[in-house]
């Protein structure tokens, strides 16, 4: 089949394609958390001691009581099985973004050979697998490969369904026989354990009496493309790369803006709904859903929950939005930048900290005091996205979000924040001094008056902002698409711990001194914009200006790359912070170097391979065949005397020869990648191989634009983006 052929089959395919059939949505209320073990249901089936135990695990964070796990393991088996489950899982989250389960069944044979189910309070509590194929960077020699998963009792158990049957999936933490976590719950769970108790103590100091456990917040939005199975099965890119190594630019992209205004097309609509449906049952609140920028992009957004809830159903999120899109004849495309000239995908963080006594910590609040202590928490986010903007740059660094970030449609890799004109001017006076003297505009004296509210004005909003207040919370806005939730909000939580801890010490410090409140709050306020505004940016992220004015005026760090980011978690002040807060140990933190790393150098190789490939067995056969298309027709015209303009046939043989040459160049590149050091492995992707890759691509995509297209082997992307 010519490449047109089985284009023209897909075509065909998706154009005649059935109608997935609809379903009216069920009622909420009669889905909602229907495959959660949530208290509710624990409440019904468990002994009245017993559930009071397990309660006070789970929201006080008290240690599980081990003589209640037996009754709660059984409860949970006969929920599970009644609703058709015969195997349970341990679900985890290793290093790699991704989520990890193994899977065993109730089953248990019995001596006289007959079966019974089982599932007891140790197996409920504490797994075994084998972790030996997860990476750990070298904290578990594979001898000793044996990882163990605990059960994370903050987070509620589930089922997940499938056509056939259904699994009971338990969350869990992932550490090694040393203790050392191997996942990304376990440092998540401590940042949180050290903000809280940061943030209590400047609470207290505060004159708070009553103090609830501080938790934080996270709402994600999550960006996707959608692309016909049809197409997607025949781009290798799309399949093992996940984003598209070629593609010309089509004539229309996204220029009108029509597609983020336009109505949802019926197709993905059908698809968004059943996503939702088993979100809704999952437990999971699905708020919001809307086209996105680039044609065929989309948006789904759940209301925000605990940070570590959260977490866990952002990872599910992405479950069920590429297995449900499967069933629709959809490839879901999480990737941060899966067509070149079009707008990328993100994962905003909405990222707040409270509690249950005082609310949002982030949220002015309309009381005198509920201001001063926002302004804390708030000038606390400030010295901490100072201190430690790099950090954050090292937190979202992947070879597929450096794609995105920078590239004018998201914000630039210098991490500054953004707190709106009124907060901005606000701290300015705060910083020089001239509290006082605008308390007219009842601003500023905060032992008196009030934070004028804030606008939550969307049209507000800066939108090229790395990290934005948006009026009650923060929103990280340069996540990639593909990422896990929790190393962002790992640092985030971990540097707010550090600064509300030297915030508090500042504040006992002048308290101490019988400095009355009011001023002690203004003193510690000043001294923090004195030491870090520079972080503050309410401009245009995106322009050439800032990048120059942030590095050369304000002396903030530009890390335009992965591997100029990642080295970043081998600096001493970054170990100190870790450690202090006991959020990862230098071994745990090394280690995540290593992986990281190792996960960068590996998808910039397997992508510089597949390049090779694609290339040498895919256009240049057919660069080949329409050169000698042409020439045979030249030929045959000859005698007639007919001459045809040969322009267009030189310009293929060119980029023919010089696709020939950069191929050649790029395997030879890949075969020179030897260094053992890491950081220089890194460059060596970034610097070298990279730029071969994007020389290669030029070439291929000219070609495309000059082969016939009947020839042409991959679905274009006129195809992929507009075709439905
Ligand atoms: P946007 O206008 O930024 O696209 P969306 O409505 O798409 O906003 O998403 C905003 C996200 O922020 C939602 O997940 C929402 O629940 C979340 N959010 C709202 N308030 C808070 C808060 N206080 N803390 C954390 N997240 C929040
Ligand atoms: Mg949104």
């Amino acid at each position: 089949m010519s490449g047109n052929d089985s284009r023209a089959q897909a075509i065909n395919q998706i154009t005649n394609r059935e109608p997935m059939p609809t379903q009216a949505p069920e009622r909420l209320e009669d889905i909602w958390a229907e495959n959660v073990f949530d208290l509710n249901k624990m409440q019904a089936s468990l002994p009245k001691a017993v559930f009071q135990s397990i309660k006070n695990t789970i929201v006080t964070g008290e240690p599980l009581d081990a003589s209640v796990a037996d009754a709660v393991a059984t409860a949970m088996r006969d929920w599970a099985m009644s609703k058709g489950a015969l195997y349970y899982a341990h679900v985890f989250y290793p290093m790699t973004n991704l989520t990890a389960e193994k899977h065993d069944g109730f089953i248990s044979v019995q001596s006289d050979g007959k079966v019974i189910s089982q599932f007891s309070g140790k197996v409920l509590v504490q797994g075994e697998p084998d972790g030996s194929s997860f990476p750990n960077g070298g904290i578990r020699d594979t001898f000793e490969a044996r990882g163990y998963t605990g059960w994370d009792v903050t987070s509620p158990a589930y089922i997940m369904e499938t056509d056939n049957g259904a699994t009971l999936c338990i969350p869990t933490v992932f550490v090694s026989w040393t203790g050392e976590a191997l996942d990304k719950k376990v440092p998540l769970l401590r940042s949180i354990g050290a903000m809280d108790q940061a943030a209590r103590k400047v609470l207290t100091l505060l004159g708070n009496k009553d103090v609830a456990p501080v938790n934080s917040s996270c709402g994600a939005e999550q960006e996707y493309f959608l692309v016909d199975a049809n197409f997607a099965s025949q781009r290798p890119d799309l399949q093992l790369a996940g984003r598209t190594l070629f593609g010309k630019a089509p004539a229309k992209g996204q220029e009108f803006d029509d597609h983020y205004f336009g109505a949802i097309p019926e197709r993905v609509q059908v698809f968004m709904q059943e996503v939702e449906n088993i979100l809704y049952k999952l437990g999971i609140p699905a708020k919001t859903r809307h086209n996105e920028v680039a044609p065929s992009q989309f948006e789904i957004a759940p209301f925000f929950e605990a940070a570590n809830v959260a977490s866990d159903h952002q990872q599910l999120i992405m479950t069920v939005l590429k297995q449900t899109a499967k069933k629709h004849g959809f490839m879901c495309l999480l990737h941060e930048k899966p067509f070149a000239g079009i707008n990328g995908s993100g994962k905003h963080i909405n990222w707040s900290v409270g509690n249950a006594t005082q609310g949002n910590l982030l949220d002015p609040g309309d009381s005198p005091h509920e201001n001063a202590q926002f302004l804390l928490f708030c000038a606390a986010v400030i010295r901490g996205v100072h201190k430690y903007g790099p950090l954050m740059r090292a937190a979202i660094a992947t070879a597929s979000n450096d794609h995105r970030l920078g590239a004018n449609e998201a914000p630039p890799a210098i991490m500054s924040v953004y707190l709106g004109t009124q907060l901005e001017e606000i701290f300015e006076q705060i910083k020089t001094g001239t509290v006082s003297e605008s308390k007219q505009k009842g601003v500023l004296d905060i032992g008196v008056d009030v934070v004028p509210q804030l606008t939550q004005d969307a049209g507000d909003r800066n939108r090229t902002s790395p990290f934005a207040f948006t009026g009650n919370r923060f929103e990280f806005r340069a996540v990639g698409s593909n990422q896990s939730v929790s190393g962002p909000l790992i640092v985030l939580n971990t540097m707010l711990a550090d600064s509300l801890d030297w915030i508090g010490n500042r504040l006992e410090n002048e308290l101490s001194k019988n400095t009355d409140m009011n001023t002690a709050i203004i003193t510690v306020l000043k001294d923090v914009m004195e030491q870090h505004s520079a972080v503050i940016f309410g401009g245009n992220g995106y322009s050439e200006e800032w990048h120059k004015m942030a590095v050369e005026e304000r002396g903030l760090i530009n890390l335009p790359t992965t591997a100029d980011a990642l080295p970043t978690l081998k600096e001493e002040a970054i170990e100190d912070l870790f450690k202090k807060t006991g959020v990862l140990t230098p071994v745990e933190l090394e280690s995540r170097f290593e992986v990281y790393a190792e996960q960068y150098i590996l998808s910039i190789e397997v992508e510089a391979k597949l390049m090779v490939n694609m290339a040498k067995t895919m256009i240049y056969p057919v660069a080949m065949e329409y050169l000698s298309q042409l020439s045979a027709t030249l030929s045959n015209l000859a005698p007639l005397k007919i001459n045809l303009d040969q322009t267009l046939i030189e310009t293929i043989a060119n980029l023919t020869n010089s696709l020939v040459a950069t191929m050649t160049r790029l395997s030879e590149a890949l075969e020179q990648h030897k260094t053992t050091n890491t950081e220089e492995k890194m460059q060596y992707c970034a610097t070298t191989l990279l730029p071969i890759m994007n020389q290669l691509r030029e070439q291929a995509d000219a070609l495309e634009g000059a082969v016939a297209d009947h020839l042409w082997p991959l679905p274009t992307y006129q195809e992929m983006l507009f075709v439905k």
